[in-house]
């Protein structure tokens, strides 16, 4: 069935507001199955709105509008509505008492303005509002275009479509097909590399699709399947993974669009009971700021050092002056001693260490992009040279990136190893 979303605002015409309401509806109307055929803006003017529906409802089985249900008279989206499929508006009940509540806990008067939000069809569904006021409506003309009218805040849209309007569609339009959809991240190859590796199976795959998609520093790919049944989608999905696999599995990390590989690694060191501490000249803590995003990480990471000059380097690492004078701050010999020294003092399983140029100029007479990292663990240190492109945030941004891989490598390799 063909579905389409008309978001309603002139903030949104303006460039004041992004449509973020149609990207998160139209991929749970895709997942259920609809097909999506367009998205419209209109902003806050009833002769416009009432222009759009007339076409929307020649061309669609399902509109959705969104925004424009609240209390004040630039939100028109219901009255237009209700004239246009020629319905009455009346009080939801469930809506009035939670209006009514509302008030009188916040002690305030309620001015009747508020009423119109909680205004439905008289012959349509009320949706709740769990999370604000104004009421959703969910409407089906007989043997014709469906109407689903949702709040503006995505913060009352989003719960509103998970918890109500999605059982209600499901059930007033089931459709035949639906979209399953697994997204792989990868770390390490770049995406024209990556397209080249998958080339025939981009080409010939036809269900799933695969569609790679280049982010900073990692590619991803999203695998997206029609089926009747989930469970022979996902088997689709399974056998498609494991061609991708077998031919790039090395650098995959991760699955999922939210995944990052700072919680992968969190995850892993988490899993194995192992911490980590970091000692960082060019990034000068990014790595462990990198690190703070992932909630928990306190199990795991103790502390570390920031260690931006050569006084810094010897004060709280205990570097050797003349360890730097014979052989520079970006060296393999830095970076181990960095790493060794940090690893001792936080008294962690790991500790990663960067040195490098962040540029744009060259240091000690290498090029900006030159970055050491050494990974230090119980046994041994380890250490790479890298050289990264591109302006400076790109270049700490890589040596962080960089450094994750690596400790993700060393755990995965202690997982296999136990
Ligand atoms: P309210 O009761 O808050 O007035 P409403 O249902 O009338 O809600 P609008 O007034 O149209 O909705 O929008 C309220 C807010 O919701 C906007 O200021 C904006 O922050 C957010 N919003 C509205 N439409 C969208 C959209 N399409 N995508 C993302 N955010 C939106
Ligand atoms: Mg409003």
């Amino acid at each position: 069935m063909k579905a389409e979303i008309i978001a309603v605002g002139t903030e949104i015409l303006l460039g004041q507001i992004t449509n973020t309401n149609a990207t998160f509806l139209s991929e749970e109307l895709a997942g259920m199955g609809f097909e999506v055929y367009h998205h419209s803006v209109v902003g806050d003017n009833g002769g416009r709105l009432a222009e759009l529906l007339q076409v929307a409802d020649q061309r669609s089985d399902l509109v959705v509008l969104c925004g424009g249900l609240g209390p004040t008279t630039d939100d028109l989206t219901k009255d237009v509505v209700a004239e246009f499929v020629g319905e009455q508006l009346v009080e939801d009940a469930l809506g009035l008492e939670k209006l009514q509540a509302f008030f009188t806990q916040a002690k305030r008067q309620m001015t009747p303005n508020n009423l119109r939000q909680i205004l439905v069809f008289e012959h349509g569904q009320a949706l709740p509002n769990d999370t604000g006021l104004a009421s959703g409506i969910f409407y089906q003309k007989p043997q014709g275009t469906a109407y689903l009218l949702l709040p503006g805040p995505p913060s009352e849209l989003k719960p509103m479509f998970l918890h109500h309007a999605k059982a209600l569609l499901a059930k007033a339009m089931p459709q035949k097909e639906q979209l399953l959809s697994r997204v792989l991240r990868f770390y390490g190859i770049g995406e024209s590399r990556l397209v080249t590796e998958l080339a025939d199976l981009i080409d010939e795959q036809m269900n799933p699709t695969i569609a790679p998609y280049a982010k900073p520093n990692e590619v991803t790919v999203r695998l997206t399947v029609k089926c009747k049944e989930k469970v022979v989608g996902i088997a689709l999905l399974d056998q498609t993974e494991e061609a991708i696999m077998n031919r790039v599995g090395e650098y995959f990390y991760g699955y999922g669009e939210e995944t990052s590989l700072e919680e992968v690694v969190v995850d892993l060191l988490k899993e194995q009971g192992k911490t980590i501490t970091a000692a960082e000249s060019l990034t000068a803590g990014q790595f462990q700021s990198v690190l703070g995003n992932v909630s928990g990480v306190s199990e795991v990471f103790p502390g570390g050092f920031v260690t931006y000059s050569a006084e810094t380097k010897a004060h709280f690492l205990g570097i050797d002056p003349a360890l730097l004078e014979e052989f520079g701050t970006v060296s393999q010999e830095c970076a181990e001693a960095m790493a060794l020294s940090a690893r001792n003092q936080a008294q962690t399983d790991f500790a990663l260490s960067f040195t490098g140029v962040a540029g744009p100029d060259a240091l000690e007479g290498q090029p900006a992009g030159t970055v050491w990292i050494a990974l230090a663990q119980e046994d041994k240190v380890e250490s790479c040279l890298y050289h990264f492109t591109r302006d400076r945030a790109y270049v700490r941004h890589s040596a962080v990136m960089a450094g994750l891989d690596l400790l993700r490598r060393a755990l995965l390799a202690k997982k296999i190893d136990s």
